[in-house]
Parts: C-alpha cells; sequence; structure tokens
C-alpha cells in the first residue's frame, strides 16, 4: 500500500530531498516513502521505464539527468521554454520544473519585490534558465556566465542580455543571482561577481544551500543587501513537486525544519 517516490541523478548521495519529503509523510500520516537512486547517463530511459513498470509514483530528478529527461516525458510549456526538468509523475508520464516556482518563492520569502527590477543572473546551467524564465517578463534580466558562448546561447533563447564577466565591475544590478556551484561545499568560497557589483546591489540570492553562509551572502549583507535563500528554493521546489506528487498541500514549515537540522548536521 506504500506509495514509493524518489530522486534520481549522480552523484545522489548527498541530496537532502529524502529527508524533506519522508518528514512531510510523517507529518501527515502519508504512506509513503521517499529515497534517492543513483542512476547513471545511459541507464536513465530504463529507470525512467522500469521505475513506472514498478509503479514508483514520481521523481525528482536532478543533475545530469534534467535535460534528457525532459525529451523522455512529456512536458509542460516551462520546461519546453526551459528545456530541463526536475519532477516527473510517472503515472501521467508527464515532467514539470518546480525550480520556477522555487525561484519565486525564494525571492518572496526575502520581500524583494521582482516588478521592473535590473537582475542579473550568474550562470547558464539547469538553475540559472529557470531562474531566466520566471524572471524575464518581471523586470530586466541580464546574464552571464563562465563560458560566454553558452551565456550568450541561453540569453538569445529567452530574449534577455548577456554580459561578459569582464563586463560586470561598471554595471550596477538591483539583484545578484548566483546560479553556479561557486561556494558550494567542495567549491572555494569565492564570489561570482566582484565586490564592488554586490556593493552597489540592493539584493542577492544564492542559490547555493550548502552551506546556507556563503560569501556571498555574507558580503550582502554587509552592504545592506536583502538576502534570498538557496535554502528556500529547495523547499519551496520540493513542496511544489510534494503537491505534483501526492495532490496535497505539502507542509512546508516541516519540510523546511527538517533541511535545515540536516544541514546544520552537515556543517
Ligand atoms: P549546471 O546545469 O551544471 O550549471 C552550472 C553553471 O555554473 C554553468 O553556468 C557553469 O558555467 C557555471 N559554473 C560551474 N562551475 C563554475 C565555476 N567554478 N566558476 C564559474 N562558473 C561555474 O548546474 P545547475 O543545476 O544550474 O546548478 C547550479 C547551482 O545552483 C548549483 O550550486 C546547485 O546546487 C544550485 N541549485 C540550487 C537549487 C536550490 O533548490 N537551491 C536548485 C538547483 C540548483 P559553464 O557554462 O562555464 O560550465
Amino acid at each position: 500500500m506504500t506509495d514509493v517516490f524518489g530522486v534520481i541523478g549522480h552523484p545522489i548521495k548527498h541530496s537532502l530531498s529524502p529527508v524533506m519529503h519522508n518528514a512531510a509523510f510523517k507529518h501527515l500520516n502519508y504512506d509513503g516513502i521517499y529515497l534517492a537512486f543513483e542512476v547513471r547517463g545511459e541507464e536513465l530511459e530504463s529507470a525512467l521505464n522500469g521505475a513506472r513498470a514498478l509503479g514508483i509514483r514520481g521523481l525528482n530528478i536532478t543533475i545530469p539527468h534534467k535535460e534528457r529527461a525532459a525529451e523522455i516525458l512529456t512536458s509542460d510549456r516551462a520546461v519546453e521554454e526551459i528545456g530541463a526538468c526536475n519532477t516527473a509523475d510517472l503515472r501521467e508520464w508527464r515532467c514539470y520544473n518546480t525550480d520556477v516556482h522555487g525561484v519565486l518563492m525564494a525571492l518572496r520569502e526575502a520581500g524583494i519585490d521582482i516588478k521592473g527590477i535590473r537582475v542579473l543572473v550568474v550562470g547558464a546551467g539547469g538553475a540559472g534558465k529557470a531562474c531566466i524564465y520566471a524572471l524575464r517578463d518581471a523586470g530586466e534580466v541580464f546574464v552571464t556566465n563562465r563560458t560566454a558562448e553558452r551565456g550568450r546561447e541561453v540569453a538569445r533563447r529567452f530574449g534577455v542580455e548577456f554580459i561578459e564577466m569582464e563586463m560586470l565591475a561598471t554595471q550596477r544590478f538591483d539583484l545578484i543571482v548566483n546560479a553556479t556551484p561557486i561556494g558550494m561545499k567542495g567549491f572555494p568560497d569565492t564570489l561570482p561577481v566582484p565586490e564592488e557589483v554586490v556593493r552597489r546591489s540592493s539584493a542577492v540570492f544564492d542559490m547555493v544551500y550548502n552551506p546556507p553562509e556563503t560569501r556571498l551572502v555574507r558580503v550582502g549583507r554587509k552592504y545592506g543587501c536583502r538576502i534570498a535563500s538557496g535554502v528556500d528554493m529547495l523547499v519551496h521546489q520540493g513542496a511544489k513537486a510534494f503537491e505534483i506528487f501526492t495532490g496535497l498541500k505539502a507542509p512546508v514549515d516541516v519540510m523546511k525544519r527538517a533541511v535545515v537540522s540536516e544541514l546544520e548536521k552537515l556543517a
């Protein structure tokens, strides 16, 4: 009778999704379990078919499968435009991108009004694209990326402007979004943009959640910026996935407490 859910990716063992979803099941007395499955790139299609055959109801999808899964499953409009998904409803064989909701909710929780603002998104991977998609109609969005060609291509695709990293120092943005792994555990804790750009900004959003306090967050706070948190994005993308999976309202506070307590253990 137990409903089975999970997350697939490679590597996957550090994923916080099982802790977050299982806490929600427990809180709601829902007979469900959520597991992490390590699936290599070449195994994705057989893993999705096998999971469906086994009656697994839903999967979250993470690196390196977000783009390929969007080709295998039926996409909604956001997934089609972004070219990447992170949530699969296996019974319907449909996929979604709940990172878009995670971005908007993280900004809302930080009290950042996105209407008409000038945003710099650093990073043109899956998370960066979800962020550009979420914000492109609200404000003026700029993207920069380590690999300029990829950044230019993403900018073209979404009809936003690309800026070379070297040109940033002279620019002013209202919000800076880090959609790269810079600052993440195991990566150098440097700033993704020159400090001067942070100083001139009024808000920063670091998608990195482990650790929750990156150098970008500390420097942003020093200059009085509003801070949107990667932890909030993680929790809200998870909450939206939970609702797609179960049809129930997600206990967001319970999910957040589970994530924060796990991050404290990992610190
Ligand atoms: P991805 O698709 O692999 O894209 C990575 C991006 O970061 C690319 O633009 C890449 O640039 C850039 N990059 C990688 N290493 C870099 C470095 N050392 N210096 C400068 N740029 C670098 O990954 P993703 O899924 O977009 O994830 C990006 C970050 O967002 C990760 O830290 C991830 O944990 C975080 N994230 C958080 C949430 C959340 O819920 N809080 C959700 C999704 C992702 P190139 O094009 O030059 O390779």
